[in-house]
């Protein structure tokens, strides 16, 4: 199982890693006129592939191992 975390003050709502997860994970999400990603789907269908953070020019993602 892997826990994913996305600092929203790095995210740009870029929206690569939506595109990149094989799983569809992330949603891009506005809230009080700041777009970012969220976990949108669920965490269990997380493969750790890793893609999303390799993808993430900002370094928002961190995926990790539980
Ligand atoms: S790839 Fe990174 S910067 Fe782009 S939407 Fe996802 S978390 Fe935000
Ligand atoms: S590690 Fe792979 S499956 Fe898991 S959230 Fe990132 S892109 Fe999706």
């Amino acid at each position: 199982m892997y826990v994913i975390t996305i600092d929203i003050d790095k995210c740009e709502a870029c929206g690569d890693c939506v595109d990149t997860c094989p799983n569809e994970i992330f949603a891009l999400v506005e809230e009080n006129g700041k777009k970012y990603a969220m976990v949108a789907g669920d965490p269990d269908d997380c493969i750790g592939c890793l893609s999303c953070e390799a993808e993430c020019g900002e370094g928002a993602i961190t995926v990790t191992e539980l």
